[in-house]
């Protein structure tokens, strides 16, 4: 099999390679041939549904030396291949999530008044463009206000909600949808074909319900499958390569939540990768089978539902209602599992179902990286960690405007000082990935400015056995002994 990834190896190279999205290529197609170009669009979409190879292909198609009649890009002159390599001056692909990102705007607005070096206009692809910090969109905001001449802007997101009206209003927006199953069928088929490989049907479907309307995902789990490629390739091994979440892990799960093991859930799902999209598709499923056994009162399904014996009708169908939410949310999402980690408390709630700690152990974890009792010796930082500390559940609270993600960490988490930094302790590392993004750093700063009214610089490491701070800030009068015990310090 060839070293490069299957989707680069096999990405549409012009508008009539694309499968699906014919509404969009046909108005920029149509825009190409008559020279009316817009200077920004706007791209909304999943990930993986085709918006950066459109960006692509429509880059190539305004700069291509030989443009054919229906549009496409010609893929042979000197820009198409410059396009194609890589290698085109004038083309910028700016990832908003990076921090590189940021600087790149900045950059952006004192290099965007020459011209284009090697085509007829300088293009600037920004992925992930709602990640753009304030700033970065007022910058961006004068530059659509005042377009310099040949300079197209090709914005993409997948959260088009948290991109500023101001922006939108200036570009051309399109909007992708899900590609459907018949859509990643024929992808899937067509490449298989090129692979010249032979695959069984139960093992595409298993692949495109997994890729979950994804074109990117779709190639990247064949690639997964061609790894371990054989003749004698089983269901099962596809099974288990691709994360899928069979019965029993289901069954394992669903006993962990109702006994208030969500520690030890969200450990198994870190440790086995798994695919949160189907755990939730199959945990639906059988779900189903249970309501419909106990409907029927009979084992209409020859399933093992006991774990759900004690749960009442009522409380399953709340936990149906919260699963297909889960789904609409993790669509905009950066992270699946903190969707579903969100969804997992609530039904705690509704179910009334305590959450069980982990067992504290007394030596520290290997990723804490300070020294806790150190910072204890300092005595301003003493007094700052008891005003945060009394206002913790305040900020908790505030948080849910920024986002719930963000309260459910934080009332899991602790903090301390080092040095002028305010370090969160958060107990997974995915906590740690959603905290330090710009837009969560920059928002969580301010919050704690406005309630506490210190600034801080924020920065976030991962403790598993972290001792959550919410319970002991919730008391009125805090104590040495509370500090003590803050600091796990032995009297
Ligand atoms: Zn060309």
């Amino acid at each position: 099999m060839n070293d490069l990834i299957l989707y680069q190896q096999y990405r549409p190279q012009k508008f009539t390679d694309l499968i699906a999205r014919e509404s969009v290529s046909k108005v920029l197609m149509n825009e190409i041939l008559n020279k009316n170009i817009a200077n920004a669009y706007i791209f909304f979409g999943n990930k993986g549904t085709g918006k950066t190879s459109i960006a692509r292909i429509f880059s190539k198609a305004i700069n291509c030396l030989d443009l054919e009649k229906n549009g496409d890009p010609c893929n042979k002159c000197v820009n198409c291949v410059a396009i194609n390599d890589s290698n085109f001056m004038d083309l910028l692909e700016i990832d908003a999530a990076s921090n590189r990102g940021i600087d790149d705007i900045r950059e952006l607005k004192d290099k965007i008044q020459f011209a284009p070096v090697m085509g007829k206009y300088k293009i600037y692809i920004i992925d992930e463009v709602h990640m753009l910090t304030k700033d970065a969109f007022n910058a961006l905001l004068k530059t659509l206000e005042e377009p310099p001449k040949n300079v197209v802007f090709i914005l993409a997101t997948t959260e088009i909600n948290k991109v500023p009206e101001t922006i939108i209003s200036r570009c051309q927006r399109f909007d992708f949808l899900n590609a459907s199953y018949q859509d990643l069928s024929d992808q899937l088929n067509k490449v298989i074909k090129l692979e010249k490989i032979k695959i069984d049907d139960s093992i595409k479907e298993l692949i495109i319900t997994v890729a979950d309307g994804s074109f990117r995902d779709t190639m990247t789990n064949l690639q997964k499958v061609l790894a371990i490629y054989s003749e004698n390739l089983t269901y099962k091994d596809v099974v288990t390569i691709l994360n899928f979440p069979d019965i029993e892990f289901i069954k394992i799960i669903w006993k962990d939540l109702f006994e208030g093991n969500l520690d030890t859930i969200l450990d198994n799902f870190e440790k086995n990768t798994i695919n949160i999209i189907s755990f939730i598709k199959n945990s639906l499923d059988f779900i189903k089978k249970v309501l419909v056994n106990r409907t029927l009162s009979k084992k209409y399904y020859d399933i093992d539902d006991e774990i759900f014996e004690n749960i009442s009708t009522q409380k399953i169908l709340n936990i149906v209602n919260i699963l297909i939410k889960t789904l609409d949310d993790i669509r905009v999402s950066s992270s699946d599992l903190v969707c579903l980690e969100i969804s997992f408390i609530f039904m705690m709630q509704d179910l009334n179902i305590e959450y069980k700690a982990p067992v504290q152990n007394k030596s520290k974890s290997l990723e804490t990286k300070i020294d806790l009792k150190k910072t204890v010796l300092i005595t301003e930082d003493n007094i700052l960690s008891v005003k945060l500390r009394n206002n913790w559940t305040e900020i908790i609270e505030k948080s849910k405007v920024f986002n719930h993600h963000m309260s459910g960490f934080l009332s899991k988490s602790a903090f301390s000082f080092d040095d002028k930094k305010l370090i969160i302790i958060v107990p997974f590392a995915f906590y740690r990935d959603m905290l330090i993004e710009v837009k969560s750093k920059e928002y969580l700063s301010s919050l704690i400015k406005e309630v506490i009214g210190d600034d801080f610089v924020l920065d976030c490491i991962v403790d598993k056995k972290v001792k959550p701070i919410v319970s002991v800030s919730q008391q009125k009068n805090v104590d040495e002994d509370d500090i003590k015990e803050l600091f796990e310090i032995d009297s």
